[in-house]
């Protein structure tokens, strides 16, 4: 496959019906992309599974057992390869954004590491862990859907996954401006109607409107994502307007 994700994971459950629908599901049944899943609980050997361990110091909550969890890793290095690159979800991380979303797509073998409890050993991570990727400043049960959030980015990128590969282009971000306002049928809705240059057939003017409308949501909604971007010549004609 193109993108390949080994997946750390004591809840493989969780990623069913990511991998068997929708867009995801498409990219995994055509091939483009694979996902495998290393659960630390099949690197136990006790009659419980055990895959949680009490946390040095006391203080409520446990940690992830050390041994089923690095067993878990080795089996995903193994089957990545010694290239493959670790990243643990973690509210520590890195907040993930789109150009973070690009990078990452670079590499093309990827571990994620989810956590649950109340985390993992310090150790682990200084060890095994190449990368900490946060989803955001909040604090979920587990890993398992910031690595899902971060593969369905990641794999909107790849070649292949969307069937037009111009909606990658256009989505939000990607050109460092919100998207356009899109409509679909019917012409009118409860007596609004769609902008009518939408509806001109002239390509080029309806180009440059979507782009000022761009440009206007970024401005009004999020105006600090326009202080790091170059703007090429015609978004700054249109944004003096
Ligand atoms: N005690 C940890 C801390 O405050 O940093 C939080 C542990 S959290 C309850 C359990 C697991 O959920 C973490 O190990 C991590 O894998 C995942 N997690 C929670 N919030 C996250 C976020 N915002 N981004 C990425 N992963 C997150």
């Amino acid at each position: 496959a193109e993108k390949w994700f080994g997946i750390v994971s004591i809840f493989p459950e969780m990623f069913g019906p990511f991998t068997q629908q929708g867009v995801i599901g498409r990219a995994v049944k055509s091939g483009v992309l694979s996902v495998d899943i290393f659960n630390p609980r099949d690197f136990t050997h006790d009659r419980h599974r055990t895959v949680d361990d009490r946390p040095y110091g006391g203080g409520p909550g446990m940690l992830m057992m050390v041994k089923p969890l690095t067993d878990a890793i080795s089996a995903a290095r193994a089957a990545g390869g010694e290239n493959s690159k670790v990243i643990y979800l973690s509210p520590q991380g890195k907040k993930l954004d789109q150009t973070g979303v690009k990078r990452l797509a670079e590499s093309d073998r990827t571990i994620l590491l989810c956590g649950r409890y109340e985390g993992i050993d310090e150790r682990v991570i200084e060890d095994q862990v190449d990368e900490e990727v946060s989803i955001g400043d909040y604090v979920l049960s587990g890993g398992e859907l910031p690595a899902m959030v971060l593969m369905d980015a990641v794999a909107r990128l790849v070649p292949g996954v969307l069937g037009h590969q111009a909606s990658a282009i256009e989505d939000s971000f990607s050109d460092g401006l919100l998207d356009c306002p899109h409509y679909t049928r019917p012409e009118l809705l409860d007596g609004k109607a769609v902008p009518s240059v939408l509806l001109s057939g002239d390509h080029e003017k309806i180009r440059q409107w979507r782009l000022m409308q761009s440009l206007g949501r970024t401005w009004q909604r999020r105006p600090e994502l326009l202080n790091h971007l170059a703007l090429t010549e015609e978004q700054q004609q249109l944004l003096e307007v």
